[in-house]
């Protein structure tokens, strides 16, 4: 390691925001916080976070793009949540304000699923995979190519203003403005046509919100990632104070091996590591920590398992031919039995992370149950209440409904209406069938709500009670399936 970064390293790792001269804006963005510099390393886990990174971008970006024939008449983008069509589409599946259950269920499989991950693999979310964790390795990405890395950031910062430094500066936060703007107009793509929109925004012919929602996430985006950065993990984040409740001693988490590394002290390469800890104190850890954090003094809530760390000691275990895994990424039940010599193993079958398992598969099984099984019609029926029902000259008692048939498929469908359920009852059907019919015929357009008013006659001796139970039988004219629905007939009793 050379000698500029040992000595600004051995400052903890990071510059007290004091000490750094702001920067076309840059500084901490809370108060007695320290502006965390970052050093680039390379490694498995920068290997698999970079990995992970352009996937999930990937797949952001490119998502609202996919397109997906739904016949005429329906939209044909792959992934959209359509607000004024009340309606979402995932593919082949359509999901109607109805069905918001569906919703419920998958938030529900995704909790239980990061409990189940957090059991397993710690803090493995917000290392590799939170939204937060995402944007800022990719702001910080960006920041290293335009302003170096740790070092020349440090220098730079506490640099005079020159013209080289304002244009690095003001070169980074428009890159910055850019990709929020398209993390922006992304996310706005899920609720609007992706080509549609594109057009329209940059043709000036969208409408204010869009703009203005746009923007809102746009400057979310460049808040959180460029400026607040590991803030939003230390001081705005619930997720950290909680998750300690999914560990146990087998949950894979980031820990410095203690009783291997102290005492520590400095070393030159060819030293003899007798009698001493392995650390040899060159903050290498803390300098690529993207939080500042030091984990030799042990876990704290702000480390968020990114194992940046693990690969910063690994290098520097190499380099001193000492055994990697100082700084390792295991569980501390298997790091109680390095230390004391003893066989070490991964147990992923424990009672909690079967519990997990059972309550996401359950929860899965019955999503995708209810989903292959589901109607795609729906009958809701309102009865009249002023007045409850209606003496006819024959003695006949009437009584009024809306009848709502939801056909949520995209062909037309025609249904037959019948009674059951009460002795000589007939019906009528405005606009279809006059008084006295037994069945209607009832044609409802595709992707539509069906609205009819039905009033049902009933003779005044099939009425023995002032509250009858009645069945609307509604019946599919292609298929033949038969869809009941169980109301109520009111008359005056006996
Ligand atoms: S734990 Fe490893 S990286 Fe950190 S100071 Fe010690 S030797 Fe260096
Ligand atoms: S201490 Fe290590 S694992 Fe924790 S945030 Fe820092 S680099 Fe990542």
């Amino acid at each position: 390691m050379d000698q500029t970064n040992q000595s600004e390293a051995a400052s903890s790792g990071f510059e007290k925001a004091a000490g750094a001269q702001p920067g076309a804006g840059d500084g901490p963005i809370v108060a007695d916080s320290v502006q965390v510099y970052s050093r680039n390393i390379k490694g498995t886990f920068r290997t698999i976070k970079w990995s992970a990174i352009w996937i999930l971008l990937g797949l952001y970006y490119v998502a609202p793009w996919l397109r997906w024939d739904r016949g005429p008449n329906a939209p044909g983008q792959a992934l959209l949540v359509d607000m004024p069509g009340r309606r979402a589409y995932f593919f082949d599946i359509e999901i109607w304000p109805q069905e918001v259950y569906y919703l419920v269920g998958i938030l529900i499989i995704a909790a239980v699923g990061l409990f189940l991950a957090t059991a397993l693999a710690g803090r493995i979310w917000c290392g590799f995979f939170c939204v937060q964790t995402v944007w800022t390795d990719l702001f910080m990405w960006v920041e290293r190519h335009i302003e170096g890395d740790r070092n020349a950031r440090i220098r730079l910062d506490k640099g005079p203003l020159t013209f080289s430094k304002a244009f690095k500066k003001i070169t980074k936060h428009i890159a910055w403005m850019l990709i929020s703007l398209a993390t922006g107009g992304a996310w706005i793509m899920y609720f609007k046509d992706a080509p549609t929109f594109t057009v329209e925004f940059f043709t000036g012919t969208a409408s204010y919100n869009l703009y203005g929602f746009t923007l809102l996430f746009a400057g979310t985006t460049y808040i959180l990632a460029g400026w607040a950065r590991e803030a939003v993990c230390i001081y705005m984040c619930p997720w950290p104070r909680f998750q300690s409740a999914m560990f146990d001693e087998h949950s894979l988490i980031v820990t410095y091996e203690e009783w291997r590394g102290e005492p520590r002290g400095k070393s030159r390469r060819d030293a003899d590591f007798t009698g001493r800890g392995h650390c040899v104190d060159c903050t290498m850890c803390v300098q690529v920590c993207p939080t500042g954090v030091d984990i030799r003094q042990g876990q704290q809530m702000a480390c968020i398992g990114c194992a940046l760390c693990v690969d910063a000691c690994n290098s520097i275990m190499d380099r001193f031919n000492l055994p990697r895994g100082l700084i390792t990424y295991d569980s501390t039940a298997n790091q109680v039995a390095r230390s004391k010599d003893q066989a070490t193993k991964f147990l992923p079958l424990r009672p909690r992370t079967i519990i997990y398992a059972a309550v996401m598969l359950i929860a899965a099984a019955v999503m995708l149950f209810s989903l292959v099984s589901r109607e795609r019609l729906e009958i809701n029926v309102l009865r009249d209440r002023a007045p409850l029902f209606v003496r006819l000259s024959d003695g006949g008692i009437r009584n009024g409904y809306t009848f709502k048939v939801l056909n949520m498929e995209r062909l037309a469908k025609t249904y037959t209406l019948a009674l059951d359920g009460i002795d000589g009852a007939t019906l009528a059907v405005i606009g279809i069938v006059k008084e006295g019919a037994t069945s209607a015929t009832l044609p409802v357009k595709p992707d539509t709500i069906g609205t009819f008013r039905v009033f049902v006659k009933a003779p005044r001796r099939s009425l023995p009670e002032k509250s009858m139970d009645m069945n609307f039988l509604l019946t599919d004219q292609k298929t033949g399936k038969v869809y009941p629905h169980e109301t109520v007939f009111a008359g005056p009793g006996r």
